[in-house]
């Protein structure tokens, strides 16, 4: 039984199926793709997604699922993004000819916003990032590290945070000096395709949920949607079933329980509540992620997304190849703040305001658009941020409970808060429970190969 359909409980289900286990998959809401998912918006009538999510090509695990779905056409790679420099002026960012990590160098040292003896203290500090040992990085605060590489403030604000708060969705005062080397690790030197962005072209609601669970059905899964976990029993110290909400029991041999961490503590035999594996989820902290929900009654620009660069808004994405667009001439953006606490004083008025204001910087069109409709949605749990120290506090799969299994993106994977980290932590479940039954078949994919040069110059392994 696993319990949470978001992407560690399908992870988890894929991989179970196919070994002679009878599988089933309750989920509380009536969608599948828990937080990767969407929301019906009254103002508009329309399914929108809770936030566009995207994933680079080093997410190896979350591409595996994918192609274990049939969704995987749904993604398109991007070989260059677009940066829009404060003022307004758009840079194109591609990759070069040359192997990681030289692959992005040219279009670094083309970017118009930071001086050249800025790219030098950069490179120079990516260097011995890349070079520091992970295990020393760990429980430092990045911002520190910066500080200590002599980064200057202007390329803190218009490279370090552009990367690293859209990828952790934390505050570099708030994060780990080794998940910020990770992800330019995984993302930026080890393979030319680890920093490739993946961006759905439909709508999460019909990846994640429609297509998935009529995937999951054909491959036997149970899916059973709005059905809510209310507490595991107890019986000689296993898990012995599930009760849900509506009161009924279900009994199975093994469970995954794949919700959000701040849920665990509640849903569990209340004898297990005290234990320090359960206790030290209640420290784990959270970060918010805002997404602004614009329909405008024309197209502001052509540009299907870009990267803000040291402004309020992060990422802009148009949705403008929806048949619905075609229909009723309406253009749908959507506008993502990453740790966004610093909305928090602000009213969605203000916000929509803010957000707009700064489009209409780049896109002059904006100014004469009537908003037909907005929405911006906070989501104030969206992840656990990569604190200092944060993975001391993150238990493994195998709970204390022999079976009963931990699925999430805040379980041991070394990955932040991500599809990917939810994907690998469901594949990591499933091959516990697959060991106790002689299985010993690998789950989890194989990362990125590390480049000959990367080794050489920057010895990652
Ligand atoms: C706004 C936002 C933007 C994001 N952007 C990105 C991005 O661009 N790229 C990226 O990689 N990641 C992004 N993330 C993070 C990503 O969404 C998550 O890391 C990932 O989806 C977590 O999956 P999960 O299965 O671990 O948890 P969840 O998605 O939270 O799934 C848990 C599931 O359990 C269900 N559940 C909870 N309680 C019960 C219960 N009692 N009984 C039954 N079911 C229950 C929930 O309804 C949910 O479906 C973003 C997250 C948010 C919120």
């Amino acid at each position: 039984m696993i319990i949470g359909g978001g992407l560690a409980g399908i992870a988890a289900a894929t991989a179970l199926v196919g070994h002679d286990f009878s599988v089933s998959l309750f989920e509380a809401r009536n969608r599948l793709g828990g937080r990767a998912g969407s929301y019906h918006d009254r103002g508009s009538d329309e399914i929108i997604d809770n936030c566009q999510h995207v994933s680079m090509g080093c997410c190896t695990n979350l591409q595996k699922l994918c192609r274990c779905l049939g969704i995987e056409s749904n993604f398109k790679t991007q070989t260059a993004l677009r940066f829009i420099s404060p003022g307004g002026s758009i840079t194109q960012f591609s990759e070069g000819w040359l192997p990681a990590p030289l692959h992005l160098s040219g279009a670094f040292l083309r970017l118009p916003y930071i001086t050249f003896s800025e790219k030098r203290l950069f490179a120079i500090a990516v260097r011995s990032l890349a070079k520091a040992d992970e295990q020393q990085l760990r429980g430092q605060r990045f911002a520190d590290w910066l500080r200590e590489h002599h980064q200057t403030e202007m390329l803190i604000r218009r490279v370090w945070e552009v990367v690293l708060v859209s990828a952790l969705s934390e505050s570099l005062e708030r994060i780990d000096a080794a998940y910020a080397r990770k992800v330019f690790v995984d993302g930026f030197l080890t393979n030319r395709e680890g920093w490739r962005v993946e961006i759905p072209d439909a709508s999460l609601n019909d990846i994640y949920s429609k297509a998935t669970e009529s995937k999951l059905e054909s491959l036997s899964v149970r899916v059973i949607q709005q059905s809510r976990l209310r507490a595991l029993q107890v019986a000689n110290g296993l898990i012995s079933g599930a009760q849900f909400s509506d009161q009924t029991v279900v009994t199975a041999d093994e469970f995954i329980l794949a919700v959000p961490h701040h849920q665990v503590a509640k849903l569990l035999p209340e004898e297990f509540t005290s234990h320090p594996t359960v206790q030290s989820l209640e420290q784990i902290e959270t970060a918010p992620i805002t997404s602004v929900h614009l329909w405008l009654d024309r197209r502001i620009t052509d540009v299907q997304h870009a990267v803000f660069v040291d402004n309020l808004s992060q990422w802009m994405f148009a949705r403008s190849t929806t048949s619905k667009e075609q229909s009723d001439g309406i253009h749908r953006y959507q506008i993502v703040i990453s740790a966004s606490r610093n909305l928090a004083e602000m009213n969605n008025e203000e916000i929509v305001k803010a957000v707009v204001q700064e489009l209409a910087e780049v896109w002059p069109d904006t100014v004469n658009a009537k908003i037909v409709h907005s929405r911006v949605i906070t989501e104030k749990r969206a992840v656990f941020s990569v604190t200092p120290g944060v993975d001391e506090l993150r238990p493994q799969q195998q709970s204390p409970i022999s079976n009963l299994q931990f699925a999430g993106d805040w379980t041991q994977t070394g990955w932040p808060a991500t599809m990917e980290g939810a994907v690998r932590s469901g594949y990591l479940a499933a091959e516990n429970v697959l060991r106790k039954y002689g299985i010993t078949e690998r789950v989890l994919a194989l990362d990125l190969k590390v480049s000959k040069l990367s080794r050489w110059l920057l010895g990652i392994r």
